[in-house]
């Protein structure tokens, strides 16, 4: 079965072609991430009318790579929620008039399964059930319990900030720019001390995280260590900090956020003594240090190749496979609508 997925939740315009769920036939992304450098951060707007230029060239991309045609194809997925909703209008508003064109049943998936379902993508070996779920991203941070495809249960989330906006804002105030996690690993590993600084984890009952707190405390050290009051503005703290503290503050923080993460996933193990395999997906699953810690402390850990770990169609064509092998219905391209933040189910 040849599903075409199409994604832009955010920053990234993309669509791929998949077959069964796992083989990539074509992926292309197409990254603001150079437009935003410059900002610091995405600004929805902007992204939706970037989203809009290229849209319709990275589908025809994907058919061409994948040397496929419309017939070929069985079915459209799409992000459906959550996301940006100027960036998310973009991505429906195609699928639905594709779906309409070329009468293609229609999949509206939830952005989070098709970050978990990454790690089924160009792999022999798939995660077994029952299986932990620790999503990180720019926009959550949340442990799921999976016992079989396509069944989810939260069990632990952010109360405030993701993990990845946390890495975002600390880069902000270390001077580093955006995305700030590949910013912040170089950073550390330019000769910075991961002990140097101890950041207090934020204790919140349960498997919920907070990220808030963490972000505080980073930006309180720093202007404790160069003797600056806590009005000092966060923006200009960078003009103050030299190469070695930043590096020292980098190397730390990354420390405690992802010691953090992983604590909180023992845990839930701990809980669920049962689980087989445990998944890690979403942007912030990319990062090595939590690849390393990960390995050492969980049998049967995956992470999804790098080139799908950030927001990619393939992931979103995975997800709908699942989908459909779970008896989904098709949604009607006429009624599909972005505007309620659906659960995950
Ligand atoms: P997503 O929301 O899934 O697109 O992921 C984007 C987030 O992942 C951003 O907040 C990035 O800073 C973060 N990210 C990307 N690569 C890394 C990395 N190597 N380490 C930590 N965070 C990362
Ligand atoms: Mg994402």
């Amino acid at each position: 079965m040849l599903i075409l997925g199409i994604e832009t939740s955010c920053d990234e315009t993309a669509a791929a072609i998949v077959e069964d769920g796992s083989k990539v036939l074509s992926n292309v992304v197409v990254s603001q991430i150079n437009i935003f450098a410059e900002y610091g951060g995405v600004i929805p707007e902007v992204a939706a009318r970037n989203h809009l230029e290229v849209m319709m060239p990275v589908v025809k991309k994907a058919l061409s790579d994948a040397n496929k045609t419309w017939d070929d194809i069985d079915a459209i997925a799409v992000t459906h929620t959550p996301g940006l909703l100027g960036s998310l209008l973009i991505g429906t508003l195609t699928a639905r008039t594709l779906a309409i064109i070329h009468n293609k049943p229609l999949y509206a998936v939830h952005h989070l399964k098709s970050h978990i379902y990454a790690n089924w993508l160009e792999t022999e070996k798939t995660p077994e059930f029952p299986l932990l779920s620790l999503v990180v991203s720019g926009g959550h941070t949340q442990i799921l319990k999976m016992n079989a495809h396509n069944h989810f249960e939260i069990i632990g989330t952010t109360r405030d900030d993701a993990v990845g906006e946390c890495f975002d804002k600390v880069a902000k105030i270390l001077g580093l720019p955006y995305p700030g996690g590949p910013a912040i690993t170089a950073a550390g590993r330019d000769g910075g001390d991961k002990n140097k600084y101890n950041f207090p984890k934020p204790k919140v009952d349960g498997l919920d995280f907070s990220f808030s707190g963490l972000k505080t405390a980073v930006l309180r050290t720093v202007q404790s260590e160069l003797g600056l009051p806590i009005s000092h503005p966060s923006h200009d703290l960078k003009n103050h900090l030299n190469k070695q503290q930043i590096a020292d503050f980098s190397a730390s923080f990354e420390k405690t956020a992802t010691d953090y993460l992983l604590e909180k996933l023992e845990k839930a193990y701990t809980e669920n003594p049962e689980t087989k395999s445990f998944v890690v997906a979403g942007g912030v699953s990319a990062n090595e240090l939590l690849r390393e810690e990960a390995a050492k402390r969980f049998p049967n850990v995956f992470f999804p190749e790098r080139k799908f770990s950030g927001d990619n169609g393939a992931m979103v064509a995975a997800a709908a496979y699942y989908e459909i092998k779970n008896n989904v219905e098709p949604t009607d391209p006429y009624k599909l609508n972005i505007m309620p933040r659906s659960e995950i189910k």
